[in-house]
């Protein structure tokens, strides 16, 4: 480890991650603490009975550069794998398949070929809806009071009815903002669709995790930042944060840190408690943005029922289905499904059994062949604050990188970065909080090492916060 100026990270999500490497990259000598006794945060793989489950499924899109730039860089892209051109079959009981799919014409109109064709809504709501896409594309992102009303209300006052957004605008909606359109702020649904749809045509093309998150994520981590000559201390609960002199000090009850600078990288309902003294008014704001559970149901079937690797479904509780035979470690012959549910406040409060008898004959009628399988296994993972609720008012919520403290930064999905709760979203974050944090003590951060340009870029312009 280099004896420069010292900085300690806490917490080892990806934001801690990001930010560890980049202040090590840079000569600083860093310490990174993280509670539990893996790092990864939210994103996550653990065994049961042989199998490996990720505790969510997380996807990413082309338009993560930083997120996939820091893939390159544990060294984890062969672990990934990312469509050659955006396509997500949409499954509803009783109806032949459709698919939103990305054609040849540039953006805003590669998705006007699906749109025409997406046998889930009417001609006339195909039309409205196309009309609407338009009306979004020209909607400047800069407007503030974008973040007061909710994405469903500026749908309904652009003619779209409740099965337009349950059938159509939901499906993208809520795998990325972790909320119906109805619950979510139009700032944020707003910038998911300029981003990911309306602004370059490859922008949206899904990445999947192909293997167990923790291979992924987690592990190569602690190899890089071991590498990167980081100390890593795991189990380790950062209780208090400080003012010394000069600089920080990060302490639980055994012993404490002393820094020049320090990261906070926690969730933010954990990160409110930590600055409740050094940052009151930030505390409070962060107190008072609220969380949004994610609910995944794990399906193992005697047989192959799903012929997609994945699929998105309306008119059904089943929001996203996911082939995990292959990560999750199941021979094959059989197939495990992941079934994920976004802002499943309903899901959260029902029984193993009760989810049980209502996805499995919602599956049932989804996928026909399912109806003879045999279901091997059933299990539940839920993450009760899965991201920040993605709800009108949240921007005047989400503090930005630097504090009035001096040496304290702060990296989180929760922070000001624009996105919604991301894996991009926290990349940039760590990204941003190493940069003010070298800044402040004076050092240079080093380039970025990818070497595809388009992802360097992302992962050196960071956040906007
Ligand atoms: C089920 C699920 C599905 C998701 N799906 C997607 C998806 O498809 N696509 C997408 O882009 N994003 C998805 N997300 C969101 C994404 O995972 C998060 O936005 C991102 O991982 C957050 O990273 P972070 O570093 O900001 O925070 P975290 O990952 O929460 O990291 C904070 C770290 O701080 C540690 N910590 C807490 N308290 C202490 C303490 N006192 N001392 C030391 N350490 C502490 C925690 O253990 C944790 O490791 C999903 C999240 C979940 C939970």
């Amino acid at each position: 480890m280099s004896a420069g100026r010292r900085i300690v990270v806490i917490g080892g999500g990806l934001a801690g991650i990001a930010a560890a490497l980049d202040c090590a990259a840079a000569g600083a000598r860093v310490s990174l603490v993280e509670v539990r006794r893996r790092l990864g945060g939210a994103a996550y793989s653990f065994e049961r009975d042989g199998m490996q489950l990720d505790n969510g499924q997380h996807v990413f899109m082309r338009c993560c550069g930083a997120y996939r730039a820091l893939l390159a860089r544990l060294g984890s892209e062969p672990n990934v794998f990312l469509q050659h051109r955006l396509s997500v079959p949409v499954l509803s009981p009783g109806a032949r398949k459709a698919e939103l799919r990305r054609g040849i014409l540039p953006a805003p109109l590669h998705m006007a070929g699906s749109l025409a064709r997406y046998r889930h809504l009417t001609l006339a709501q195909r039309l409205r809806a196309g009309r609407t896409a338009m009306a979004l594309a020209r909607l400047d992102l800069s407007r503030r009071e974008l973040d007061r009303v909710t994405f469903a209300d500026w749908l309904a006052r652009h003619g779209q009815g409740t099965d337009e957004v349950q059938a159509l605008w939901d499906v993208i909606v809520r795998p990325t903002l972790n909320a119906p359109a109805a619950g979510a702020s139009l700032a944020l649904g707003a910038f998911v669709f300029h981003t990911a749809l309306l602004s370059r045509a490859d922008a949206g093309d899904i990445g999947f995790h192909a293997a167990p998150l923790s291979r992924t994520i987690g592990e190569p981590a602690e190899r890089a930042l071991a590498g990167a000559g980081v100390e890593v201390l795991l189990g380790w609960r950062a209780e208090r944060l400080q003012k010394a002199n000069p600089g920080l000090v990060v302490r639980r009850p055994a012993d404490a840190l002393g820094a020049d600078a320090a990261i906070v990288a926690l969730p933010h309902a954990r990160a409110a408690a930590m600055l409740a003294t050094l940052l009151p008014d930030t505390a409070r704001r962060l107190g008072a943005l609220e969380s949004s559970p994610i609910v995944n149901l794990h399906v193992v079937y005697d047989r192959v029922v799903c012929e997609e690797p994945f699929a998105a479904g309306v008119r059904t509780p089943v929001q996203y289905v996911l082939d995990r035979t292959a990560a999750g470690g199941v021979p094959p012959g059989c197939q495990y499904l992941a079934v994920s549910l976004s802002c499943a406040e309903r899901e959260m409060q029902m029984s193993v059994d009760a989810l049980r008898e209502t996805y499995l004959p919602a599956l049932r009628e989804l996928l026909p062949r399912a109806r003879a399988a045999k279901v091997e296994r059933f299990m539940v993972t839920r993450e009760h604050a899965a991201t920040f609720r993605a709800a009108p008012g949240t921007a005047a919520l989400r503090p930005g990188t630097r504090t009035s403290v001096p040496g304290l930064f702060l990296a989180g999905a929760w922070t000001d970065t624009g996105w919604p709760a991301t894996l991009e979203g926290a990349v940039l974050s760590g990204h941003a909080a190493a940069r003010a944090a070298l800044d402040e003590l004076q050092l240079e951060p080093a380039p970025p090492a990818s070497a595809d340009p388009a992802i360097a870029s992302a992962a050196l312009s960071g956040t906007r916060a």
